[in-house]
Formats: structure tokens, C-alpha cells, sequence
């Protein structure tokens, strides 16, 4: 045995790879960064994959009258939520390979009752939504994006921020010349949560106008325009996030920058796998969650009974019946991939990974047994042979892949929804696409990886 085979050592992809394979691997990432400039909120990025489905041939669950190994079929979950399959050759009963993603992001939600008049500012407050450093989302373009119901009860979709002649928002930030205080306090106290709020207008209604002339002025214009008063804002949704679009990042264009890439990166990538695929063995199921970045609560999030209830609706249209055992024995037999991005190695942060045991960009995709905190606290922990499974297909199918720990040992850590689908007992690995600057307004990927984890989702829809 020559001794160098007995090695191991993480390979970095692009080197690897072909000409034809680095044509695809731009095209795809093209693509890429439309999909996030078309999905900044969790609900934009379902509409986008129902419009990409339906453009690959699939039709909504209801409209099915039966199901036969090759349909392709989607279910939507309030709006925010969506489960694809392309039913297999063998029945249900013997499993399904799941990969499963989250859509929403961290970003600046507005509160229920977000609009107030100070200093000759319009300005709306806001509640953030999931890990930020507060300090990230100031002094930067904002757009605003969601929905509200004007009176009448009619739907109106806000997006305001994108378009190259709309204004966009911004939270403002101390000057450095009165910030003596501030730059004395730890980073995580020196932006305050009530501070993140978002300038939204300055001029006035009317000179005659007494009192609120601010603030007059804006609901004037919001009336104008969408039919709404303040009163429709109690019910609204709406999320600012960075107006910005998705870029190639360095003079060679070897990443993409963007927001929302936790998790829009594998949430585009398995979607895109999943609508090529044709006739399964076993049935193929892209899951996109919401709530992931909250703790995967709510109906629309991943510890919701939304994915065994559509398994069931599935189940039952092609068996004819679905009882708990049936069910449970699906669930048994089934795998996962619960698809998220993991943290590379910051060359500005060397010493918070353990470089071993690290992900780097660029050496593909990355296979996490266990993520959590401290003693692998809120981790599946998938088993030995589990990852030597999916290790396998990666390595079958030419596939570049690494593992990594999310940092050093009681460094901190994260969850993701595999404990939740571990639950459900299921064979599940967390995996995806190594990112810098994780929860920022620009992530960073690397485009080999992205493309590995696109490739990764393709040979375990084929070979699971
Ligand atoms: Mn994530
Ligand atoms: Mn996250």
C-alpha cells in the first residue's frame, strides 16, 4: 500500500474541474443570483419555485387525480412553505429522499405599528428577525418587501427598493465625531434593538396642518398608492432588507455576495436538482421551510405538522389509504439531507475555527455530522453509517465534499432543522455550501461549492 493512499486531505474543487463543467457551474450561479434578487422574503422565494416548477412540469397536488412513479407534483403552505416531489418506482412505503432548506433570512421586520414622526423624520420601527449583529444593518440601503390588506380587505404586495428609480430606506448611524460612548460599549450593546429604526420620509403634508404633518404626508402617499391607512399596517408584514443586488465577488468572480444566501444557497440549489429530476427509484421531496432562523417554530416552520401531513396527502392519493403505521413506516425508511450552509474559514478569523476539522471555501460540499453547542447540545448526530452512505453516493457520482464543525469546541454554535426531522425518525446530515460573513447583509459563497451542492442534491435524488 503506497503510504500517501492512506492519507486524507480536503481538495480544493476548481483545479478539478472541466471546461464544460466550469461553463455550467457559471450558468448555474447566474441563476443563482436571480433567484435571490426575485426572493428576499420567504414568501417571494415560494412564489418563485412555483414558477419555476410549474415552467418544469409540475402541477399543484390538488389538481392530480392520481399519482404514478414520474409526476411531479407541489404543495404550498401558506404562502411561505413548500414541499416538491417526483413520485418514484417503488412505493412510498419503502422511504423517500428528502432534502430540505429554509427560506427565510435575518433581516429587520417591521412592528405591527411601526410609524412615527421625530425631527423632521418620517420613521418606522422595527422588531429584527433572527441572529443579526445590529450593528450590520445600519447606514445601508434598505427596500421593503411583504404585504398588507387595505380596509376593503384586499391584498397588496409591497416592494419598494428594488426597482433602479425607486427611493430605497436606511437606518442611520452615529457620527464617529460624538461616539465617544458608544465605541466604549461591547459590539453586541452598542446598537440598541429600539435604535433600528428606518427613515421612511421627510417631507410634510401641508403647512396648515398642525399636528403629525410627517407623518400625514406618508400615509397620504401609502394611500395613494396601495389603498392603505395606518390602521392596515396592525396587520401587515413587512421586511426590510438590503436593496442591494446579488454580485460576483473578486476580479476572477469566484463567489457570489448576497443577502439571504443562509439558506437561499441550498433552498436554489436542491430546488434546481429536484426539477431535474425523472423517474426516481424512490420518490424525491425538496422541502423549503420557513422560521428556520427563529428556532423552525410556527405552521410554516420545520417543527410544524405540515410535512407529514402533505406526506400523508401523497401517501394517501397513491395507496388509497394512510394510516399512522403506514405513515410511520415511510418516515422509518426515509433519508434526509437537511441542506444548510455551514461556516468557512475567514482568513480575518482564523481563531475561531478549529482548521482540521473547518470548512473552507472553495473544497466543495460540506458534510456536517453534528452541529450544536458545547457538548454537541440541540444536534441529530447522524450515525457512522448514515455519512458513510451519503459519502459514498458524493464520491460515486464525482462529487467534491469536505466536513466540518461549525467552530472551535464551546466557541458557540447553531441548529438547524435536522434534530426536528431526526424526530420524525428519519436518517438525516446536516450539509451544504460553506459561507463568509454568515447572517450579514452580503454573504459570501464560493461559486465550486455552490455548484457541488447542486451536483450533491442531484446524485442522492439519483442514487439514494
Ligand atoms: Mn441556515
Ligand atoms: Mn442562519
Amino acid at each position: 500500500m503506497e503510504i500517501d493512499k492512506l492519507m486524507y486531505e480536503p481538495e480544493y474543487v476548481f483545479e478539478k474541474l472541466t471546461d464544460n463543467q466550469k461553463d455550467e457551474m457559471e450558468k448555474l450561479c447566474g441563476e443563482y443570483r436571480a433567484f435571490l434578487d426575485a426572493g428576499k422574503t420567504e414568501r417571494e422565494c415560494v412564489s418563485a419555485a412555483v414558477a419555476m416548477a410549474e415552467k418544469a412540469g409540475f402541477v399543484s397536488f390538488d389538481s392530480a387525480s392520481e399519482l404514478n412513479a414520474g409526476d411531479k407534483i407541489y404543495i404550498v403552505n401558506r404562502k411561505k412553505n413548500i414541499l416538491l416531489a417526483v413520485i418514484g418506482k417503488s412505493p412510498l412505503t419503502e422511504g423517500i429522499s428528502l432534502v430540505g432548506a429554509h427560506v427565510d433570512s435575518p433581516r429587520l421586520d417591521l412592528k405591527q405599528n411601526p410609524l412615527y414622526e421625530s425631527s423632521n423624520m418620517s420613521l418606522l420601527k422595527t422588531h429584527y428577525y433572527g441572529g443579526i449583529k445590529k450593528y450590520q444593518w445600519t447606514a445601508m440601503p434598505l427596500a421593503l418587501h411583504g404585504v398588507m390588506f387595505t380596509s376593503e380587505g384586499k391584498q397588496v404586495d409591497i416592494s419598494i427598493g428594488e426597482d433602479e428609480d425607486d427611493p430605497v430606506f436606511c437606518v442611520t448611524d452615529l457620527l464617529p465625531h460624538l461616539a465617544k460612548d458608544q465605541m466604549s460599549k461591547k459590539l453586541s450593546e452598542a446598537i440598541e434593538g429600539e435604535a433600528l429604526n428606518i427613515l421612511f420620509g421627510g417631507f410634510t403634508i401641508d403647512a396648515s396642518e398642525k399636528k403629525d404633518k410627517f407623518k400625514k404626508n406618508i400615509l397620504s402617499l401609502m394611500y395613494k398608492k396601495y389603498g392603505v391607512s395606518e390602521k392596515n399596517f396592525l396587520s401587515a408584514e413587512l421586511e426590510a432588507v438590503p436593496a442591494f443586488k446579488a454580485k460576483n465577488v473578486g476580479l476572477d468572480g469566484a463567489f457570489v455576495g448576497a443577502y439571504g444566501q443562509d439558506d437561499r444557497v441550498c433552498a436554489f440549489t436542491s430546488l434546481k436538482a429536484i426539477l431535474d429530476v425523472d423517474m426516481p427509484d424512490k420518490t424525491s421531496v425538496c422541502l423549503l421551510v420557513d422560521k428556520e432562523e427563529i428556532g423552525s417554530c410556527g405552521n410554516t416552520g420545520m417543527l410544524s405538522d405540515f410535512f407529514r401531513f402533505a406526506l400523508a396527502e401523497i401517501a394517501e392519493k397513491q395507496l388509497g389509504s394512510c394510516d399512522y403505521l403506514t405513515l410511520s413506516r415511510i418516515l422509518k425508511n426515509s433519508s434526509c439531507l437537511s441542506s444548510d450552509v455551514g461556516a468557512a474559514v475567514d482568513p480575518n478569523y482564523e481563531g475561531v475555527t478549529e482548521k482540521q476539522n473547518a470548512a473552507y471555501a472553495g473544497c466543495g460540499m460540506v458534510l456536517m455530522k453534528y452541529t450544536g453547542a458545547r457538548g454537541k447540545s440541540g444536534s441529530s448526530d447522524a450515525s457512522a453509517e448514515f455519512v458513510y452512505r451519503i459519502g459514498k453516493i458524493l464520491d460515486d457520482n464525482g462529487v467534491f465534499w469536505q466536513t466540518s464543525e461549525l467552530g472551535k469546541v464551546d466557541q458557540g454554535g447553531g441548529g438547524t432543522i435536522a434534530q426536528y426531522v431526526a424526530n420524525l425518525n428519519m436518517d438525516v446530515i446536516d450539509c451544504g455550501v460553506p459561507v463568509l460573513s454568515m447572517h450579514s447583509p452580503f454573504e459570501v459563497t464560493a461559486k465550486t461549492d455552490i455548484y457541488m451542492a447542486y451536483l450533491s442534491y442531484v446524485a442522492f435524488y439519483k442514487c439514494n
